[in-house]
């Protein structure tokens, strides 16, 4: 498609940058040839190798690795009891899939706003919407930033809920020096081709209790157990298996296993790269008043998985559109994170009201996600720069 030269000029770069992309190198390619010649493509020895890292890595207890992470919230509300009836407080800024999975549970998802500096779910707004209905938070640490995990805790304890942490985008990051997967009681992880670390498709549960760990595994095949511990009848059959409970298939492949295994020796490595660019975006971005720069809290160690440019409206003469459309042009590809997910017709056919989430919704009209990915090179990282500062002062007021 042809585009109206809005700025004129060459173009800071031809070939389009995108917001995301996966790193993949031999070795990663090596690990998936070897499993693929080897006895397992599935329930096999990288499925459990792959669980035992991500424990090693977060410092969680147990993981059960999934089909993906959607997957593995469904997992997670399935072993924190959710059902008919229930709520489950979460934010409007995230996937779709943090209040879709507990949709799948036959609860209702209940929006708290945002706070409107770190863009993460807000402990007070969770607070106000909490009934006594309210079984548990799906909180969801938005562009990587770790939530604030101590007040959502306590309001948790206070209220009887299950804290589940939606960590797709938080991998690697860390608050007050503990990971993401050791935090909440059940915190899920995506190996989708844009998160940290790829399986192509994948997902994780991880928890320190083993009452929702039994839960995800019977969630994750089926309800089927082979545990003679968990069965409800006697029998002394080698074949005998029993199914105890509702489930589905959420397997995983040792193909995709062996893929993040393989990824997750690098994950020093994408953390360290994607916080050199994060902080040349932010020193870069700090002296335009046209830019307001996302803030973390004190306890946050953030392995950043989006980069957030929102604009300060008031003092440009364009539309976010506008600007979006500029950037394009200039072949910097960028993305919107998110759509408050209560404006989709879905949630608007259940009686959800546009404005109930006003923090959310402002930040919304005022952000797109810029290139952020570890295989970026420096120059990569100049060009969106100098692409940002040359929209910006085309359209200063
Ligand atoms: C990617 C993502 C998911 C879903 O993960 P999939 O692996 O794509 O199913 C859930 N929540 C958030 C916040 C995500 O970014």
């Amino acid at each position: 498609m042809e585009m109206l030269a809005i700025m004129g000029g060459t173009p800071v770069r031809k070939d389009k940058i995108s917001y995301g992309k996966q790193f993949i190198d031999i070795d990663d390619i090596e690990a998936v040839i070897k499993t693929l010649q080897s006895n397992y493509l599935t329930c096999g020895p990288e499925v459990e190798g792959l669980e035992e890292e991500l424990c090693k890595y977060t410092g969680g207890r147990y993981a059960a690795v999934v089909s993906n992470g959607t997957a593995a919230l469904h997992c997670a509300c399935i072993a924190a009891g959710i059902g008919p009836g229930d709520e489950v407080v979460t934010t409007p800024l995230t996937f779709a899939a943090s209040a879709n999975c507990a949709v799948y549970c036959g609860a209702v998802p209940v929006f708290a706003d945002i706070n409107s500096k770190t863009y993460n779910i807000d402990p007070e707004s969770i607070r106000k919407n909490i009934t006594n209905r309210t079984k548990a938070v799906i909180a969801v640490d938005f562009t990587g930033q770790i939530v604030e995990v101590e007040e959502i805790r306590r309001i948790c304890d206070e209220y009887n809920l299950v804290f589940i942490e939606d960590a797709a985008h938080s991998i690697g990051s860390m608050y007050n020096g503990k990971k993401a997967g050791n935090l909440a009681d059940i915190t899920t992880f995506s190996f989708h081709p844009v998160k940290t670390v790829t399986g192509g498709e994948g997902g994780a549960v991880l928890t320190n209790n083993k009452d929702y760990y039994n839960k995800v595994l019977l969630a994750r095949s089926h309800g089927i157990t082979h545990n003679r511990d968990l069965m409800k009848e006697n029998h002394d059959e080698p074949w005998y298996y029993e199914e105890i409970s509702q489930g589905y298939n959420y397997r995983i492949t040792d193909i995709q296993c062996a893929l993040v295994r393989s990824q997750l020796h690098k994950i020093d490595w994408f953390i360290v790269r994607r916080k050199e660019i994060v902080k040349k975006y932010n020193e870069a971005f700090s002296v335009f008043p046209e830019i307001i720069l996302q803030e973390e809290i004190p306890q946050a160690d953030t392995c950043r998985h989006l980069y957030i440019l929102r604009l300060n409206m008031d003092m440009l003469s364009c539309t976010r559109l506008e600007f979006f459309n500029a950037m394009s042009e200039e072949g910097i590809q960028p993305q919107v994170h998110y759509i408050p997910v209560y404006w989709f017709p879905f949630y608007q056919a259940r009686g959800y009201k546009k404005g109930i989430c006003r923090n959310a919704e402002k930040v919304y009209e005022e952000i797109m996600s810029i290139p952020l990915y570890p295989a970026m090179s420096d120059q990569d990282t100049e060009d969106v720069i100098h692409a940002v500062r040359k929209v910006i002062e085309n359209y200063r007021k």
